[in-house]
């Protein structure tokens, strides 16, 4: 086979960002690439197409310029990175072959030459969405479910908060909560973000006193929170937690476009009713997957699960649909397919 250029559309990020972030601080360009690996480079990469592409809110924060955090900043000028879901063209890597489907860190681009090969799953359950390895089957899957199973320490009846309760994570906290047995309340920022099949759930943005809020479905307090957003949130939880309950700190998405965070005011409730605030980070936890997996296909194969997807098309939407994550457009997991068929 001769080595066929093609056009390659990336979505570069501009400038490091501050506050929220616009579709100006990215664009779209298109270069060109030779669809084999050279054969004269003797470092072992894969060549992929990718698929679909995953927007996090962790993402955010990368696209500042960072000084020891726990991940890297972009590089401006250069293609965004971040999950997706891709076919495998070309290998030199001697677990990848020509064929194989991949989930793991990839590019905001049609096709990518990946060399950091550490964070790349080979996907073996092929009927089942693709785009679920972005989401479900994927990095937020696991986070649900080593924030909810792990960190929680759940039991059965126990009384569950989950804040951002219809996103990519939290759909499925939720989900997994009830399953177990416990009482579920979600809230979320919109009436037809609040229908996953929970106990009870409130629009956040629509209650003056998230304290008074919290008291109306938690009378008796909340046993788990499952944290998303932070700020103003966490402080009315923490006024509402039971006596030993448990907070996953899994992330706060409210403070990461502010310049200065709020501050909390309620953390003495912490040592007053010995609560257990404990963060993590999945990727500390991939260890856990083939385990994950044997539990979550056959739920998604029985209906007992369910996964709501939120797909814009094409490399073009892709930082309109990152950026609408901060403003809660996003309605489920948000995903960008690349290309269809
Ligand atoms: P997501 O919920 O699918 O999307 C983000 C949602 O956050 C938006 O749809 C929006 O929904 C809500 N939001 C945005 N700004 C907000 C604000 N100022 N206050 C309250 N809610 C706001 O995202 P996800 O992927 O599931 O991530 C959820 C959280 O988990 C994030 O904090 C993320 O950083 C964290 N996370 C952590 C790990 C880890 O390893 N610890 C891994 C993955 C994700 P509304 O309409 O409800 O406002």
């Amino acid at each position: 086979m001769g080595e066929v250029e093609v056009c390659n559309k990336q979505v570069i990020l501009k400038n490091y960002v501050s506050g929220f972030p616009k579709e100006s601080d990215m664009e779209v360009k298109t270069t060109s690439l030779k669809l084999k690996l050279s054969e004269g480079d003797s470092s072992v990469a894969i060549l992929v197409k990718n698929l679909y592409l995953s927007c996090d809110p962790y993402m955010r924060s990368r696209m500042s310029k960072l000084e020891g955090q726990y991940v890297d900043s972009f590089t401006p000028g250069s293609p965004i990175v971040g999950y997706g879901v891709a076919e495998v063209l070309d290998s030199s890597h001697p677990n990848f072959k020509k064929g194989d489907l991949v989930w793991g860190i990839t590019t905001w681009e049609d096709y990518s030459i990946i060399t950091a090969t550490e964070v790349l799953f080979k996907i073996q359950h092929t009927d089942v969405p693709l785009s679920y390895y972005t989401g479900i089957l994927g990095m937020p899957g696991m986070t649900a479910y080593v924030g909810f199973f792990e960190v929680c320490s759940p039991k059965k009846g126990e009384r569950v908060f989950v804040s951002a309760a219809s996103g990519a994570v939290g759909q499925l906290v939720g989900q997994f909560a009830k399953l177990f047995g416990c009482y579920v309340v979600g809230s979320a920022g919109s009436k037809e973000k609040n229908k996953f099949g929970f106990d009870e759930a409130f629009n956040y943005k629509e209650e003056a006193d998230l304290n008074v809020a919290l008291k109306r479905y938690f009378p008796d307090g909340i046993d788990i929170y499952f944290e998303n957003v932070g700020g103003k949130m966490l402080d009315a939880v923490l006024l509402n937690m039971s006596l030993n309950g448990r907070i996953a700190a899994c992330g706060m998405i409210s403070q990461y476009n502010l310049e200065q965070q709020e501050g909390v005011q309620n953390l003495f409730c912490i040592v007053r009713k010995g609560i257990r605030m404990e963060g993590f980070l999945v990727f500390h936890h991939y260890h856990l997957y083939p385990k994950f997996l044997e539990m979550i296909i056959p739920q998604i194969k029985e209906g007992k699960i369910t996964y709501v997807e939120d797909i814009a098309e094409g490399l073009e939407n892709a930082p309109s649909s990152l950026i609408g994550l901060f403003s809660g457009l996003n309605i489920g997991k948000q995903v960008v397919s690349v290309t269809r068929g």
